[in-house]
């Protein structure tokens, strides 16, 4: 982290999709994909979002951006030192944000346009928010495809001509190009073969670090999200259930749900004995979520309370919050 500057704050954003039905959509009710989520993340920082595929993460950090529309909640980004509510934003002033805050996605091929050359993929940007043009536009595309770990003569290619990993590298210098201060990464190496996500990884912490980025880094996989994340938060059905520190939250889980997605880590040395627990059921549906605490049918310490009452987010320890009724008592495994 480069110093305790807060970037980026979100407060209570909801995003509800009305469920309709029949020739005159009529509501028939409402699946709460994010539901009352608030998180801070300090300038330089890697804040980590994982749950399972469905959990609301990926909507919530589109919604940042407002590539999907919040329902309500505060997103305020820190621009020239101003935090600039993004949700108040008409769209003319909200393309004029654009530049600080880019989005990495995790199919590089479906989201770079595959009629367009590196030079015009990676180029458009500064062409679009007028920040150059002709040889000096050029000049900048050069110096980005350099950061990124490419070779300039492939300056004149199309997307196909690359692999996963070098498609993913001109999707990061596309997202360098108008120079953002906020990264939000949406599983940016699910996709890719296990060798080339650490080279992207490190990649990415690379950049962090010469160019000063702040990362909210999107993820399913447990392994990545230790690897490069400085806080972590955990989702479960459009709601957070515990944040933490990345050591803390990995050596000593406070919620049953975070101790279980720890389990399944594949584990690299075999010294290391530690039972999988396996979730019954699937994530609980938004559309109808579970009485009390939404994780109350798939967890192991279930009490009478967990299906009557929704449990508080509470601090348990300094930058350490988690929602669940006994979270002081149960002696949860960490990794
Ligand atoms: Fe499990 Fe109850 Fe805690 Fe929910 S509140 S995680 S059901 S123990």
């Amino acid at each position: 982290m480069i110093d305790n500057k807060v970037l980026l704050k979100v407060n209570d954003l909801r995003k509800y999709f009305l469920v309709e039905k029949g020739i005159l959509k009529k509501s028939v009710g409402t699946v709460k994909a994010v539901d009352d989520v608030s998180i801070t993340i300090m300038e330089g920082e890697t804040y980590g979002l994982v749950g399972e595929s469905g959990c609301g993460k990926t909507t919530f950090g589109r919604c940042i951006l407002r590539g999907i529309e919040p329902t309500s909640g505060e997103i305020l980004l820190d621009i020239d030192n101003e935090p600039v509510d993004l949700n108040r934003l008409d769209k003319k002033e909200l393309r004029a944000t654009r530049r600080y805050a880019q989005m990495i996605f995790q199919d590089p091929y479906a989201s770079l346009d595959p009629r367009m050359t590196v030079l015009d993929i990676v180029g458009e940007p500064l062409k679009i928010n007028g920040i150059a043009k002709g040889q000096e536009l050029k000049d900048m595309v050069i110096e980005l495809v350099r950061i990124v770990g490419l070779e300039v003569k492939y300056l004149n290619r199309y997307p196909h001509a690359f692999s996963g990993g070098q498609r993913q590298r001109i999707g990061i210098a596309r997202a360098l190009a108008t120079k953002p201060k906020l990264i939000i990464a949406d599983e940016a190496v699910s996709a890719l073969d296990v060798s080339v996500q650490a080279q992207i990884l490190n990649l990415l912490q690379k950049l962090q670090q010469e160019l000063g980025l702040t990362y909210l880094f999107i993820s399913h996989d447990l392994s990545v999200i230790q690897h490069i994340s400085d806080r972590v938060g955990v989702m479960y059905v459009g709601k957070l259930n515990e944040e933490g520190k990345t050591e803390v939250l990995f050596q000593s889980p406070a919620h049953p749900y975070t101790e279980a997605l720890l389990s399944a880590i594949p584990k690299t040395n075999p010294e290391i004995k530690m039972d999988r627990i396996y979730l019954p059921g699937d994530v609980a549906n938004p559309a109808d979520p579970p009485s009390g605490c939404y994780f109350h049918p798939r967890c192991q310490y279930a009490k009478e309370i967990c299906r009557k009452e929704e449990p508080a987010w509470k601090e348990i320890e300094p930058e350490h919050f988690v929602s669940c009724h006994f979270s002081g008592e149960l002696k949860l495994r960490g990794v």
